[in-house]
């Protein structure tokens, strides 16, 4: 009895280490994606010629719309 109660602490104790190590794991992974959700919205471009909403995360500056080739620029918007 008493060796089938350690084992059964044993087991409870990898569990709570295994739920443990997820939990933080789950945390890290949450605190990283609001992140990279920031980072996509910084290439999300949105033509001011036809309107049309794509992701371009090389240029920052200038780029180029894949729907109608027209050249965007992200300080636009000064007419
Ligand atoms: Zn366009």
């Amino acid at each position: 009895m008493i060796k089938l109660e350690f084992e059964i602490a044993v087991f409870l104790y990898l569990l709570l280490t295994i739920f443990g190590f997820f939990g933080l794991w789950f945390l890290f992974s949450k605190i990283e994606v609001p992140r990279q959700r920031k980072m996509d919205l910084e290439s999300i471009w949105q033509c001011s010629i036809c309107t049309y909403i794509y992701v371009d995360s090389k240029h920052k500056k200038l780029s180029v719309c894949p729907r109608c080739g027209s050249y965007n620029d992200r300080e636009g918007g000064g007419h």
